[in-house]
């Protein structure tokens, strides 16, 4: 059963065809299911039969211009199918991961690279992770150890990163590394951006223990004199770090919009039990003390949203949206949680079942309080950004 679209009321869409976009994604989705999801992490599978469904109906090209099969929209319409995949109780990762990529490459890589890899994201034939965490460098990218060195017309690659989402269903890794060659003595250090193919000589991973119950899985990845060829830099060779950026934005609303969907997902289904479920023989919705927090969490999730439309909407029209994306991200955080939280008190003991899934969203909703950028590094950015005090770190 598909979670009812319109149980939130669509102040947030600031497009025409955003209500259709919603309800065609929630349809297709809503096929599939919470338990549909929940099965493929039982499993231990990836969710190849919506992801070739999602890709047939165009939705993973939403965000990618047309001339490279894409449907040619923006972030704000991939917000809308993020959201709504989550909202039907299918919280996806990889679309995480490939709002950093694909615009980086669409912006940044050369036209054969644009040819080669962005038609594949948009139809779901083709994925590429995104490794940039290091062991000792997380929120300081500055101090990733990963580097290259030029050899021939092409480079060498050495080092190891960890939490790398889905590299053992990828076609490719976009790498962050250093590049010591493109150091100019100011004590900063230099990164470029390369894509090497998933089964390049050199390159292993290993899994992570990790607890978010999702189907896509995390690992440690190394890479051993990996040689590339000049073709596998994307975009110029020192300007990673600012090429990143490109992604950084869209990657944060996408978290806030697997957030968010996930607390439309958790608030229908508290609303509906806290209609049906009568304890005192009225329904227990009638409390206040169960329908207050179920409203206050609504208000909270839809202010989440509605700051994420907006960094979606900057983003797309060229404006700055790194305040705006950051407190998006942070916002569909906190708010998740309440509203997951208070979703599965109102089922009393059946809000721990894994039959009614709500319980098991918790890792995935709690994820986004730390990554892609953790809450602290989001109030440093508006301490120093947004009100002018001294940077801490
Ligand atoms: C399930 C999962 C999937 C992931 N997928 C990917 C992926 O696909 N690719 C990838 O590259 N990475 C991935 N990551 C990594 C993720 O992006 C990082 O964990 C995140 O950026 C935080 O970095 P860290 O773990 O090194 O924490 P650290 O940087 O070590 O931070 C630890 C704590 O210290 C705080 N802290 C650090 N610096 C400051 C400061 N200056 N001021 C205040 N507080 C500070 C942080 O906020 C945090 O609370 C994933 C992580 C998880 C858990």
């Amino acid at each position: 059963m598909s979670v009812q679209p319109m149980f939130f009321s669509p102040l947030v869409d600031t497009a025409d065809h955003h209500r259709e976009l919603r309800e065609s994604v929630a349809k297709l989705v809503g096929r599939f299911g919470r338990r549909y999801y929940q099965d493929c992490v039982k499993r231990g599978v990836e969710p190849d039969e919506l992801w070739r469904d999602l890709g047939e109906a165009g939705f993973l090209g939403v965000h990618i211009p047309e001339e490279h099969g894409g449907v040619g929209g923006g972030i704000a319409d991939y917000n809308v199918v993020v959201e709504e995949c989550a909202a039907q109780g299918c919280p996806l990762l990889q679309l995480v991961i490939n709002s950093i990529t694909a615009p980086i490459i669409a912006a940044h890589g050369s036209d054969d690279m644009k040819a080669l890899w962005l038609p594949g994201i948009a139809d779901g034939s083709r994925r590429i992770c995104f490794a940039i965490t290091e062991p000792d460098a997380g929120s300081n990218t500055h101090k990733v150890k990963t580097q290259v060195s030029s050899s021939g017309n092409g480079f060498v690659l050495n080092g190891a990163k960890y939490w790398t989402s889905g590299i053992d269903v990828a076609d490719a890794v976009m790498i962050v590394a250093r590049d010591p060659e493109m150091e100019t003595g100011d004590g900063r250090s230099a990164l470029s951006l390369f894509l090497l193919p998933t089964d390049a000589p050199g390159l292993s991973y290993q899994p992570i223990d990790a607890a978010v119950m999702t189907p896509e899985k995390q690992f440690t990845t190394f890479y051993d004199n990996i040689a590339l060829d000049g073709s596998a830099l994307i975009g110029k060779r020192g300007a990673g770090l600012k090429q990143v950026f490109v992604g950084l934005n869209p990657e944060r609303i996408s978290a806030a919009a697997i957030n968010n969907g996930i607390s439309r997902f958790a608030l229908s289904r508290g609303a509906e039990y806290a209609r049906d479920r009568s304890v005192w023989n009225i329904p227990i919705g009638q409390h206040q003390g169960v329908s207050h927090p179920l409203a206050e969490a609504y208000i909270h999730v839809q202010a989440a949203r509605l700051l994420n439309a907006r960094a979606a909407q900057l983003y797309d029209i060229g404006e700055d949206a790194a305040e705006a994306a950051n407190m998006a991200k942070f916002a569909a955080a906190d708010a998740s949680l309440k509203a997951l939280d208070q979703a599965i008190q109102v089922h009393g003991g059946n809000g721990l079942s894994y039959e009614f899934g709500l319980a098991d969203l918790w890792f995935i909703a709690r994820l986004h309080k730390t990554a892609p950028v953790s809450r602290e590094m989001v109030l440093n950015h508006v301490a120093q950004h947004s009100m002018g005090l001294p940077k801490s770190y």
